[in-house]
C-alpha cells in the first residue's frame, strides 16, 4: 500500500482511467484530500463505493501522529514531534509571527525533508544525529497537512499569543526542519508542486523558501525548474579553511564552486539569493571574516542573513556578541551586502534552526 499524498495529479488521473474510473473523478479526490483534508477515504462524500473500496485496497491516508508536541514560553512556537508509518519521527515547526510595523501577521511553517541528515556539520543538531532516510514527497506534504487541519479547526487560537484572528491560515513554508532538501531532489521538488498548484494547496511559489547547505549540481538542476520559490544558501564562512571546519561537504563543493553556481542560478532565474551565516564565537565572526564574505558577495543579486548560533546538545559553540554581530554587518554594509541579524523563536524549546533532532523531547 502506498500513500496517496505521494500521487501527483496526472498519476491519479492516469491511473483512474486504466481502471475505468472517470476522470473528472480525479478532481473530486484531489479537492477532499487538498482542501477538505479528509482523514479517510469514507469522508468522501460524493465517491460511489466502488471507487472507495479501490482507493482503500491501494493506498492509505498518510496522516502524521503528533505523538508529542511543546510551546516556547512567549506563545509564539509550536514543534510537533510527528510519527512516520514506519515508527521514524521528525519535527516540525509553526511559527506565529503578530504583525509589526511593516507587515501583516503571518504564520510559517518550518517543515523537514529526511529523518536526520547525513551532511554532519558541526554545530546543528540534526546532523549530529545522523542519516536515516529521506522523507517521500507525501511525507513533506502530511507536515504541512497536520498544520493545515489545526489551524482550520481554531486550535492555536486559545494556545498561542497574539493569534490574529483577521488573518487565517498559513503563510509561509520553510524547509529549514530536519535534513538537505537538495540531497532528497525529487520528493522534495514534487512536493513543492504539490504545495504550489492551485488544484490543491495553493501556496505561491514565492512564499515558499528551501535552504540547502550547497549542493552544487542540484542548485544548477533547481535553477532550471522554472519555479519561483526562494532560495536560501547555508554559506557560514568566506573562506575554504574556515567553512571546512564547519561544514564537511564544503571538501567537495569548495566556496568558488558554490558561488560560481549561485550566479548561474541568479542569471537564470533573476531571483535573489538569501545567504545564512551563522554567527560563531570566535569562529567564523572577525572583521576580516566580513570583510572577505563582502567581498566575495558584493554585487551579487542577494541577502544576508546572520543567525547567532542556537545551543545544541553535543556541540560548545557560543553565539557571537552582540557588538561583534553589529560590527560584522556594517563591514559587509561597506560593500553594499545587504544584511539582517535573524532573531529566532522558540529557542529554549529546542525549535530554533539547527536544534530540531528525534531525541529533543526525551
Ligand atoms: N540542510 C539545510 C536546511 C536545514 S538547516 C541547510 O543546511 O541549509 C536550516 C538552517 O539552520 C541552515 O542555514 C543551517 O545552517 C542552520 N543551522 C543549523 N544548525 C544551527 C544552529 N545550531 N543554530 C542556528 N542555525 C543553525
Ligand atoms: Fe544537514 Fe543542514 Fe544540519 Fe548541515 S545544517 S547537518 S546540511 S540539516
Amino acid at each position: 500500500m502506498d500513500d496517496i499524498y505521494n500521487l501527483s495529479k496526472s498519476e491519479l488521473t492516469n491511473l483512474l482511467d486504466h481502471n475505468g474510473f472517470p476522470s473528472y473523478r480525479a478532481d473530486q479526490i484531489w479537492r477532499y484530500l487538498y482542501k477538505n483534508y479528509v482523514i479517510n477515504f469514507e469522508e468522501m462524500n460524493n465517491i460511489s463505493k466502488e471507487l472507495i473500496n479501490f482507493l482503500s485496497e491501494k493506498f492509505y491516508i498518510g496522516n502524521l501522529e503528533e505523538v508529542n508536541k511543546i510551546i516556547s514560553k512567549d506563545k509564539s512556537t509550536y514543534k510537533s514531534l510527528l510519527r512516520l508509518s514506519d515508527g521514524n519521527v521528525v519535527e516540525s515547526v509553526l511559527m506565529n509571527y503578530p504583525s509589526d510595523d511593516h507587515r501583516r501577521p503571518r504564520k510559517t511553517i518550518c517543515i523537514s525533508s529526511q529523518v536526520g541528515c547525513a551532511l554532519g556539520c558541526t554545530f546543528c543538531a540534526t546532523g549530529q544525529q545522523g542519516f536515516t532516510r529521506n522523507l517521500s514527497s507525501g511525507e513533506i506534504i502530511s507536515q504541512i497537512i497536520h498544520f493545515i487541519r489545526l489551524e482550520k479547526d481554531n486550535y492555536f487560537d486559545s494556545i498561542l499569543e497574539n493569534p490574529d484572528k483577521s488573518y487565517k491560515g498559513i503563510k509561509n513554508i520553510v524547509f529549514m526542519g530536519m535534513g538537505e532538501p537538495l540531497a532528497n531532489y525529487e520528493n522534495t521538488i514534487n512536493s513543492i508542486k504539490k504545495l504550489n498548484s492551485n488544484l490543491g494547496l495553493n501556496f505561491g511559489a514565492r512564499n515558499i523558501t528551501v535552504s540547502t547547505v550547497g549542493l552544487v549540481p542540484q542548485i544548477l538542476k533547481l535553477a532550471q525548474e522554472n519555479i519561483q520559490i526562494n532560495l536560501a544558501v547555508s554559506i557560514h564562512a568566506p573562506d575554504n579553511k574556515t567553512r571546512s571546519e564547519t561544514v564537511p561537504i564544503n571538501k567537495r563543493y569548495p566556496i568558488e564552486e558554490l558561488i560560481k553556481s549561485c550566479n548561474e542560478y541568479i542569471r537564470i532565474t533573476n531571483r535573489k539569493i538569501f545567504f545564512e551565516y551563522v554567527m560563531l564565537d570566535g569562529q567564523n565572526d572577525t572583521l576580516d571574516h566580513a570583510k572577505n564574505l563582502g567581498k566575495l558577495l558584493s554585487g551579487m543579486l542577494c541577502h544576508v542573513n546572520l543567525i547567532p548560533v542556537n545551543p545544541t546538545n553535543d556541540s560548545e559553540y557560543q553565539r557571537s556578541r552582540r557588538e561583534t554581530i553589529k560590527a560584522f554587518q556594517s563591514k559587509l554594509g561597506e560593500y553594499n551586502v545587504p544584511s539582517t541579524v535573524r532573531m529566532e523563536k522558540g529557542i529554549e524549546v529546542s525549535a530554533g534552526c539547527g536544534q530540531l533532532a528525534k531525541s529533543n523531547f526525551y
